[in-house]
């Protein structure tokens, strides 16, 4: 009876193990997301496919499909609460206002090359040049980041400038920045393409190898936090190898693509003050979940606790103590991971 009582608590210990070492790999944690209900995690990859265009408005089919979501939007906001650790975000407003029209490599030592920076496109019922409505957004995201305790630089601050892709990727690198966000808004042919989307570098993007990971998390995060509150255009997620904002990347980055200028309505709401902020409040909030999950909820923390709780219950069971499993619990708790 001693033995088996013994054999049961080694086993649960294991599991114990087993289950918050998972957790502590997580983008949220297995426990934090079961208890909070805070992040949706139902995106799915399903084929890729990757080709080469020049305009974003002509790039749809270079995609990968994750998942379709059109979800309703609510009047849910998540909670507001500061980052413990500084996390630099690099905000570039795409576009600027001249297109410069010069070619430039779409990535180190590529032979390939691209425009420096295209015009971007233009709202049909507002009449708004993309690159004022990425500006305006960009603001609004620095406010929202910065009151949540990120440190935030944006590429460019007037319309008045002349800053390639590749060199707007070299400023988040220059910062080394946790996360480089790129704002744009999209265009169609149709007008009735609407909604937001992510694009992000590819797995087989050779230039991005090392920040692939911690892109894909990223747009992860970011994607199913704001499929609470907006309409997600088709896919959500696209996965780019063209882009020399991505290609010149050193720094994690995603591409977001917060409507579609060519729909008379979507066009409308972007320039919706409310409709715009509500939307940057949760891109903002989406940022924060991600920066979480690389410091605040940090894997280190979680697998020290896990690795000394394992530790504690073989050594309190060589004792025949039947309480170490929940003074493994009580660690979990402690160290509120
Ligand atoms: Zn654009």
């Amino acid at each position: 009876m001693k033995r088996l009582s013994i054999f049961v608590v080694i086993i649960a210990c294991i599991i114990s193990f087993i289950v918050l070492r998972l957790d502590s790999q997580t983008e949220i944690g297995i426990i934090n997301s079961l208890s909070s209900n805070k992040v949706e995690k139902n995106v799915r990859e399903k084929s890729m496919v990757a080709t080469e265009l020049t305009e974003e408005q002509e790039e749809r089919e270079n995609t990968v499909m994750i998942e379709k979501r059109s979800e309703e939007k609510t009047d849910e906001t998540p909670p507001a609460t500061e980052i413990t650790e500084p996390f630099l975000v690099v905000i570039d407003p795409g576009h600027q206002a001249k297109a410069n029209l010069e070619q430039e490599p779409i990535g180190p030592d590529a032979r390939e090359t691209k425009y420096k920076v295209t015009g971007g496109t233009t709202g049909v019922a507002t009449g708004k040049p993309e690159y004022v409505l990425a500006l305006e957004a960009a603001h609004l995201l620095k406010a929202q980041l910065e009151k949540k305790g990120f440190q935030v630089i944006l590429t460019r601050s007037s319309h008045d400038v002349d800053i390639s892709n590749r060199e707007r990727a070299e400023i988040a690198n220059k910062h080394e920045a946790d996360l480089f966000v790129r704002l744009h808004a999209d265009g169609s042919e149709s007008a009735e393409m609407n909604g937001f989307s992510v694009l992000v570098p590819g797995k087989d993007n050779p230039y991005t190898v090392a920040i692939y990971d911690d892109s894909y998390m990223a747009a992860q995060t970011v994607l199913s936090l704001m499929s609470k509150e907006v309409k997600i255009y088709q896919n959500g997620l696209y996965f780019r190898n063209d882009l020399s904002g991505f290609n010149w990347s050193k720094v994690p980055v995603i591409l977001t693509e917060i409507g579609f200028m060519t729909n008379p309505e979507e066009d409308k709401k972007l320039s919706n003050e409310d409709y715009l902020t509500h939307l940057i409040k949760q891109l903002a909030a989406g940022i924060e979940a991600y920066a979480k999950t690389k410091h605040g909820d940090g894997s280190h923390v979680s697998f020290a606790f896990s690795t000394i709780g394992l530790v504690f219950c073989f050594s309190s069971c060589l004792f025949n103590s039947h309480c170490s499993l929940f003074l493994y619990i009580f660690y979990k708790k402690v160290a509120g991971i």
